[in-house]
């Protein structure tokens, strides 16, 4: 079944366009990822898709439902929710306010302290560090909690933008690990642009690679993971 629908997507930051007309369809339950060079699009698509920036062109139907025209608020308000890129915890509260900063939706505040104990069992190295500041812990642990934060919304889906950006490769694979057990445990739908293409390959199950602002190549993740096709799409000979 298919939760997210995008349909020719153009989005311009000024006169110059970002998105050339890109169309992705997301299966419920499943790990979807964006991959592609520096200034590709990954991240203009994810803000189109969560509302923060307008689509001049296209349609986006989530469950069901359009909602291209709608705010980022009532996009996040529906399920949609994005992690977005370089983070952005509030690094003067503590893990535990950031958290429940998260917990927006209104169903979200309705179980909110079950849905606590549920993320924080995922990320046990928040549990620890739940009454320190969040701008005092690492960048991989930062990138954890934003994660976090963003489950604390109780999603339909999530987003997340390029979520290994300057993490440790330990990091990096913890975090991935992570994802692809909440996806395996909960079915939740996660949609993830990322630059470091083989590590997002490897807990994918599609993926789209996105080139100047068009989709060149898409496909079940473990048939792109071969990097002859990689390296055609990235060199652009595809
Ligand atoms: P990155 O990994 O650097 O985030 P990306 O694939 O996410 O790359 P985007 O950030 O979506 O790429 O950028 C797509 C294009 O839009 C690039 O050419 C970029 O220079 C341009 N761009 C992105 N943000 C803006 C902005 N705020 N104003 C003007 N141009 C922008």
């Amino acid at each position: 079944m298919t939760i997210l629908s995008a349909k020719n997507l153009e989005s311009f930051y000024g006169p110059v366009p970002a998105l050339r007309g890109v169309s992705v369809d997301i299966c419920k339950g499943t790990v979807t990822a964006v991959i592609g060079a520096n200034g590709a699009g990954k991240s203009t698509l994810l803000n189109t898709l969560s509302g923060l920036l307008e689509a001049r062109f296209g349609h986006i139907e989530f469950l069901g439902e359009r909602i291209e025209m709608l705010s980022a608020d009532q996009v996040a308000s529906r399920g949609l929710v994005l992690a977005p890129e370089g983070r952005q915890v509030f690094p003067e509260m503590s893990v535990r306010d950031n958290l429940r900063l998260g917990a927006f939706r209104k169903d979200a505040r309705a179980h909110e302290e079950r849905n606590l104990a549920r993320v924080l069992a995922y990320f046990p190295r928040l549990e620890q560090r739940f009454e320190q500041r969040a701008g005092m812990m690492s960048g991989g642990e930062q990138q954890m909690l934003a994660i976090a934060r963003a489950l604390m919304a109780a999603p339909d889906m999530l987003m997340l933008d390029e979520p290994s950006l300057g993490l440790s490769p330990k990091y990096v694979h913890e975090i991935y690990q992570i994802l692809a057990r909440i996806n395996d445990e909960t079915g939740l739908t996660v949609l993830v642009a990322e630059q470091n293409a083989s590590v997002a390959l490897s807990v994918a199950h599609f993926a789209y690679v996105l080139e100047l602002g068009r989709v060149v190549l898409l496909g079940p993740a473990e048939e792109m993971a071969t990097k002859e096709v990689l390296q055609e799409s990235f060199l652009g000979s595809t």
